[in-house]
């Protein structure tokens, strides 16, 4: 990263710049490199290991998108469980729902949590919530070694590397599965369609073969690399493309709504093409 431009290589062919007024913090925790940028376009930005993991102007679609669809869509959404997601913005958005009991969240490296604190408040301002059970360890062996059930599990995950490889794992997912309930739903971040079509499909068809459904839906999220990004979907019982009826919708979002719950499963050609 030089002083005035950041730079995010995905392939030796695509890469993305950043125009920058400072690098406000760099470090290498014990998990990965990390540093928060304060971009010209998009506000303060959290990057790991050299991508880009939320932006302040973007955030809430991405949050909004990734949350607000299972919990509008399970028959009661008491019990959270959230894999990853250290800067907070998931836990926010989880939060806001009248029926949640409780909230575990899993995070691997708690400089991402402190770093998110110090420098992105208004995106890690729910860690202060009394529902919130905080753990800093592996999110695999939590779930693998978990004795709760959940109603939603959220995989909040970085890129398929480093600490996050198996977050996007057939084994993963059967673990999950065992630690939902009856009527448990599993969203997960699933990279872009459209550049990274491997991941895409591997983790449906990881999903799909645990489950007894799955599903996807997309979001246009422009700090993304191709901006489509898409979520995918577990789900033992209920058919989350549907909002439980008498669901009070919550007030006060900036991208999620009925329109755009309906809307989102809505895929073109070439996703279901490759979801066939
Ligand atoms: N919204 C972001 C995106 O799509 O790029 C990801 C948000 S969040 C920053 C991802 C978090 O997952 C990181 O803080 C990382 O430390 C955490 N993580 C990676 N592997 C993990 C694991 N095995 N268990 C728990 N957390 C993990």
């Amino acid at each position: 990263m030089n002083k005035f431009w950041f730079q995010e290589t995905h392939t030796e062919g695509y890469e993305v710049k950043w125009k920058i007024r400072d690098v406000l913090h760099s470090e290498k925790s014990k998990y990965q490199d990390l540093a928060i940028i304060d971009t010209i376009e998009w506000g303060k930005a959290l990057v790991l290991d050299g991508a880009l993991q939320v932006s302040e102007k973007d955030e809430f679609i991405y949050h909004e998108m990734i949350v607000h669809v299972a919990m509008h869509s399970h028959p009661n959404p008491e019990n959270v469980l959230i894999i990853g997601g250290g800067d907070g913005g998931t836990l926010r958005e989880v939060v806001k729902h009248n029926c949640l009991k409780s909230v575990d969240m899993v995070e691997i490296d708690d400089r991402v949590i402190e770093v998110s604190k110090q420098y992105l408040p208004s995106i890690s301002s729910a860690y202060n919530d009394p529902r919130l059970r905080l753990y800093v360890e592996d999110g695999i062996k939590f779930v693998e070694n978990s004795k709760e059930q959940y109603d939603i599990v959220i995989v909040d995950s970085s890129d398929p590397v480093g600490p996050a490889i198996q977050l996007f794992s057939q084994a993963f997912y059967r673990d999950v599965f065992a630690a939902l309930d009856d009527d448990g739903l599993l969203t997960v971040q699933s990279e872009s369609p459209l550049f990274y079509q491997d991941t895409f499909k591997s983790v449906y068809n990881n999903i799909n073969a645990v489950f007894p459904a799955a599903y996807v839906y997309t979001a246009a999220i422009p700090t993304y690399v191709s901006g489509l990004w898409s979520f995918s979907m577990g789900s033992k019982d209920c058919d989350p493309r549907q909002i439980v009826s008498d669901r009070e919708i919550i007030n006060g979002l900036k991208y999620y709504n009925e329109a755009i719950h309906e809307a989102a499963f809505s895929l073109p050609p070439f996703i279901k093409e490759m979801l066939k």
